[in-house]
C-alpha cells in the first residue's frame, strides 16, 4: 500500500543504499504513481507538460529515483519536441541504452545506469546542429533539477 502523494519530497526519504537492489514495493513507496509509471514502467509524460521542458536555468538534472547526476543545463537545447532535450549525458557511464521496439519501430531507450530507471529515449541524426547530433529526449518527471 502506498501513501505517496505528488507533494512528497523525495529528499526527505532515507538513503537508498544500492539503488540496483531496491524492490518494486520500495519504489512504489518512494515514487508518486506518476513517477513510478515513467521510471519503473517505461511510461512517457505527455508532450509539453513536463516542468523542465522550457527550463533554461543553469544547473544539474539528477535521477528522480536515485539521485544520480545525469545531465547538465550546458547540454540542454531547445528542440521544440515537448520534452527536455540534451545532446549528451553528464558522464558516458551514467546512462545505459536498451533497444525498444514497443511502438513498432526501433528506438533506443535511455535508463539511469545506477537504478535502471526509465529516463526517455535518444535519437540521432535529426539535424538539430548540436555537437553530437543526438537528442536525449528525457521525461521531466524522471529527473530533479537543482
Ligand atoms: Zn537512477
Amino acid at each position: 500500500m502506498s501513501t505517496s502523494t505528488p507533494e512528497n519530497d523525495q529528499s526527505q526519504l532515507p538513503d537508498l543504499g544500492d539503488p540496483s537492489v531496491v524492490t518494486d514495493d520500495q519504489w512504489r513507496e518512494r515514487l508518486t504513481p506518476q513517477e513510478y509509471h515513467v521510471l519503473r514502467e517505461g511510461g512517457t509524460e505527455p508532450a509539453f507538460t513536463g516542468e523542465y521542458t522550457d527550463n533554461k536555468a543553469a544547473g544539474t538534472y539528477s535521477c528522480r529515483a536515485c539521485g544520480t547526476k545525469l545531465f547538465t543545463s550546458d547540454t540542454k537545447f531547445d528542440s521544440q519536441c515537448g520534452w527536455p532535450s540534451f545532446y549528451q549525458p553528464l558522464a558516458k557511464d551514467s546512462v545505459v541504452y536498451i533497444e525498444d521496439s514497443s511502438l513498432g519501430r526501433v528506438r533506443t531507450e535511455v535508463r539511469c545506469a545506477a537504478c535502471d530507471g526509465h529516463l526517455g529515449h535518444v535519437f540521432e541524426g535529426e539535424g538539430y546542429g548540436t555537437p553530437t547530433d543526438q537528442r536525449y529526449c528525457i521525461n521531466s518527471i524522471s529527473v530533479n533539477f537543482e
